[in-house]
């Protein structure tokens, strides 16, 4: 019990919070049998014990910690939760004999507390959900404008160019833009230029042998060279209005 009874008298590591340290009781995990100094029950290997300098081991009834539910660590939200509704409370640790260090399991609550935490938490994860969906709402509806005035504006650029098109461009911008935040960086993809980098590109794949140049083996850079002609003449088209 060597190394229980050092974690009890020194400071018991990193791994225990603020709360911890400041008032509540530690328990610890057993790894061996021992007997409860005030009542002298066994207490096996596994057992939850409190170790303290006066008293020594005692189990849980005599340290006025029975009836707690255990409650492991994971869930910090629930640990915090039920921590701050349950009056008697310990924080429950075990020596790692790997990392030689005593590593927090855990925390013995009232059973009512981890229930009343629990149910928090529902509310918690239900308010989440209910933002997710006005998230994802309001998303549909702002990818639903953007498209709407990128087909305007490559319309008002390119009135030539069929509104099926246009709205596959849009689209396409539109997904490519969308993972990026802020009105600059739409506003910047709704300018002239971006607009027209994206019907160039368009028309490089529908309106030209661009794609099958390159499954021949040529190289991109030539077989850009060899269609730009029949793109910019396209372009000339659409933006005079002019759908062939
Ligand atoms: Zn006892």
């Amino acid at each position: 019990m060597r190394h229980l009874t050092r974690g009890s008298t020194h400071g018991l590591g990193v791994s225990l919070s603020r709360d911890a340290r400041r008032a509540r009781p530690v328990v610890w995990i057993s790894h061996k049998d021992a007997k409860c100094n005030s009542c002298g029950a066994g207490l096996g290997r596994g057992k939850l014990i409190v170790i303290d300098r006066a008293q020594g081991i005692r189990c849980l009834e005599c340290a006025s910690l029975a009836g707690l539910e255990f409650l492991p660590s994971g869930d910090a939200a629930l640990t915090r939760r039920a921590l701050a509704r349950s009056s008697p409370s310990a924080v429950v640790v075990k020596f790692s004999r790997a990392r030689k260090r005593n590593e927090r399991q855990g925390v013995l609550v009232e059973e009512t507390a981890i229930e009343e935490a629990e149910s928090e938490n529902a509310k918690d994860e239900a308010r989440r959900e209910t933002q997710r969906q006005q998230r994802r709402l309001r998303d549909a509806v702002a990818e639903q404008k953007y498209v709407a005035a990128f087909t305007a504006k490559l319309l008002a650029l390119f009135p030539g160019a069929p509104l099926q098109a246009a709205e596959v461009i849009a689209a396409r911008a539109c997904e490519k833009y969308s993972g990026r935040v802020g009105r600059s960086a739409q506003a910047k993809a709704l300018d002239e230029e971006a607009v027209t980098l994206a019907v160039r590109a368009h028309v490089r794949h529908e309106f030209t042998e661009y794609d099958r140049l390159l499954a021949e083996g040529l190289e991109p850079i030539e077989a850009r060279a060899r269609v730009r002609p029949a793109i910019e003449q396209r372009l000339t088209l659409w933006r005079e209005g002019r759908s062939d």
